[in-house]
């Protein structure tokens, strides 16, 4: 089922969390919304379930405007950061929780085999009996997908569902669900602040700024194609320095960049720390190193510019250069944004 938010404005008291959201999540599609804490993930994803109401704009789910339809028929499932399982059942009974008490009538053995089938789909077969004290976070949320799930929602919304857990168990988290979204096809709507969850797991990215889109793009389009300063800033490390654009060139510390189409004026450079080689000599923007950090995979290069600007490099495990060898910094892929 097609999701659709038409202009959709949230103020608490006097303070607006959301701005105006236009914003569709086609049938079948994984659309990750990410943004820093405090962005509004949560209050549009809450608008979206029918747990906070807009106080202006629609939302549609399909061709029907959902806006004022009440929580429990807009036929979603959801799984939170902290939406914690009911202690004091099993986990079988955790999961046919929502069967038992739905409008929809279902045979007692109709509900066993669904419990029985959905344990195997979030892999934790035989584990019905167990009670959610005992088992671990990742498979506690495994359960809560398992319950979401069990009614056969039309739209999955997805708060932050692995926040609570450890890094590793995180990766194989999000790998996994991203699988049972092929399965299932369910449109699903997955609200993170981690970067690089939202690029693993999603078809699109929807980044948030104080309540505000300000980019909806593939993972591709938002890695490659960053819309401004705060993307580029927010979706990895970044260096910046301080140009000055002039008919089209960004100067930087004496080394030209191009800046097509940019207004003459201040503006910044960004570049990735996977973007920059290490000349000793030739061209680039000079500076020194100042310590060297090493990495599983690489070495992180912490240097100083001559003009006096702090930047980060990685460079190859047999990089040799120590603490104040001069050379220059080659920027191979570079971006100017107009200075804020
Ligand atoms: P996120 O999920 O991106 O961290 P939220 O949607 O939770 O962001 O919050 C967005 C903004 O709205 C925050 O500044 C938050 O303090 C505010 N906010 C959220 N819920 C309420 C509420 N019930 N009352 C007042 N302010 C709220
Ligand atoms: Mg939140």
């Amino acid at each position: 089922m097609k999701i659709s938010l038409h202009n959709v404005v949230k103020t608490f008291d006097t303070f607006r969390a959301v701005h105006g959201i236009s914003l569709e999540v086609e049938s079948g599609e994984l659309v990750a919304l990410l943004g820093p804490s405090g962005s509004g993930k949560t209050t549009i994803l809450r608008m979206v379930a029918g747990l906070e109401f807009a106080d202006g704009g629609n939302i549609y789910f399909g061709a029907e405007d959902a806006t004022d339809i009440a929580v429990r028929d807009r036929g979603v499932g959801f799984v939170f950061q902290h939406y914690a399982l009911f202690p004091h059942m099993t986990i079988g009974e955790n999961i046919a929780f929502g069967m038992k008490v739905s409008k929809v009538k279902r045979e007692k053995s109709a509900i066993a085999t669904r419990v029985t089938e959905l344990l195997r789909l979030v892999q934790l077969d035989g584990l019905q009996d167990r009670f959610p004290a005992q088992i671990s976070g990742g498979q506690r949320q495994r359960v809560a997908l398992a319950r979401a799930l069990a009614v056969d929602p039309k739209v999955l919304l997805l708060d932050e569902p692995f926040g609570a857990l450890d890094a590793n168990v995180r990766r194989d988290l999000r790998r996994w669900l991203r699988q049972i979204h092929d399965e299932l096809g369910i449109t699903t709507l997955f609200v993170t602040h981690d970067q690089e969850e939202a690029l693993d797991l999603a078809d699109r990215v929807v980044i948030l700024d104080k309540g505000r889109i300000v980019q909806n793009g593939t993972p591709e389009d938002v890695c490659r194609n960053p819309a401004n300063a705060f993307v580029m800033n927010f979706l990895g490390d970044a260096n910046r320095l301080p140009a000055t654009i002039q008919a089209g060139t960004a100067h930087v510390e004496g080394v030209p960049f191009q800046a097509p189409d940019m207004v003459d004026g201040k503006g910044e450079l960004f570049f990735r720390p996977t973007d920059i080689d290490w000349r000793e000599q030739g061209e680039g923007i000079p500076a020194t190193i100042l310590r060297v950090i090493d990495r599983p995979d690489n070495r992180r290069v912490l240097a100083r510019t001559d003009g006096g600007h702090a930047v980060e490099f990685d460079a190859p495990p047999e990089f040799s250069h120590g603490i104040g060898a001069a050379g220059h910094l080659a920027i191979q892929r570079a971006r100017v944004f107009a200075a804020p």
